[in-house]
């Protein structure tokens, strides 16, 4: 049954609460609570349209949780601290259309998930926790599920590194892959005094479109074995890292995709990983 939840729509609420339930923030699970009901809502109506499934990563207080479940039609959070959970349970509640998954994000079966959606389409939204906000991406962005948006509040050193560009220093797998869809959008800044406690680094919304590919020559699943591959070892050469799918033909591959072999892959295009993919797919 759905409970009414405290009022938490201020740093100093949060702590309160957090003080009467003996708790405080763990750094070592990236807390830093979204208090600012402003905030909350332009992420909810940037996240999905009224009635989508919605996978949330990260429940927290359930600031965010409650704000998409109402735009929602069914939503799944994923929460690993059990002392947040059981928060959940003795006061925050959840809406009747939420369930909250146990555990932790990158060992959540999300194939589980989306089927509890009914395998329909669905949009991932979340204030990520910040020491692990690539990897939640690159596992978002590599598991094939019929994922429509991922709307995400990030560092801002990963909003640049999704934005930048072939040969830029912060260009790498993560970048690769997400240029198989439209350019990622950095949607808005977050003030730091949005958050308690406030994290020490800038934060920015970004949003990946994955409903309409930018590249579509080739399967996804073609595209990133070629950059997973491409990426394998940063220092070693294009032409090392793909000898390994390509063998004695690696020069020629690169060459016919207009590629130097003396090239890293963070120099590499989006259309050049799908021109090797291609070639991948003609062996
Ligand atoms: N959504 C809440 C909000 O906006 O206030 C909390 C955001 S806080 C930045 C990140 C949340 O992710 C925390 O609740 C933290 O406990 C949770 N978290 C951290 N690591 C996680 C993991 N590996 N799997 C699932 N949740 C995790």
């Amino acid at each position: 049954m759905s409970k009414t939840p405290p009022r938490l729509t201020s740093p100093r609420e949060v702590a309160a609460y957090l003080k009467e339930k003996g708790m405080s923030p763990l750094k070592k699970f990236g807390q830093n609570f979204l208090c600012d009901e402003n905030i909350l809502h332009k992420i909810a109506d940037a996240a999905c349209p009224e009635g989508a499934c919605v996978l949330e990563i990260g429940m927290g207080l359930g600031a965010l949780t409650h704000v998409l479940a109402a735009r929602a039609s069914r939503l799944v959070t994923v929460e690993i601290d059990r002392g947040l959970i059981r928060a959940q349970r003795e006061d925050i509640g959840l809406p009747d259309n939420a369930v909250l998954v146990e555990g932790d994000i990158l060992e959540t079966d999300l194939e589980a998930a989306a089927a509890s959606f009914g395998d329909q389409p669905f949009y991932v939204c979340g204030n990520l926790p910040y020491y692990i906000t690539g990897r939640i991406l690159m596992l978002l962005l590599e598991s094939l599920l019929p994922i429509q948006a991922i709307t995400a509040m990030v560092q801002k050193e990963v909003a640049d590194r999704l934005a930048a560009r072939p040969g830029d220093s912060d260009y790498g797998a993560l970048t690769a892959l997400a240029g198989y869809y439209s350019a990622p959008e950095t949607l808005f800044t977050v003030s730091s005094s949005c958050f308690y406690p406030a994290p020490d680094v800038d934060s920015a919304i970004i949003r990946i479109d994955l409903a309409h590919p930018a590249v579509t020559a080739v399967p996804f699943a073609d595209y990133r074995r070629i950059v997973n591959a491409a990426f394998a070892m940063r220092r070693k050469t294009i032409q090392n890292n793909l000898r390994s799918i390509f063998g004695p033909e690696t020069a020629s591959v690169l060459e016919s995709c207009g590629i130097r072999a003396a090239a890293r892959a963070q120099e590499l295009t989006p259309e050049q990983f799908a021109c090797l993919a291609e070639r991948e797919r003609q062996k």
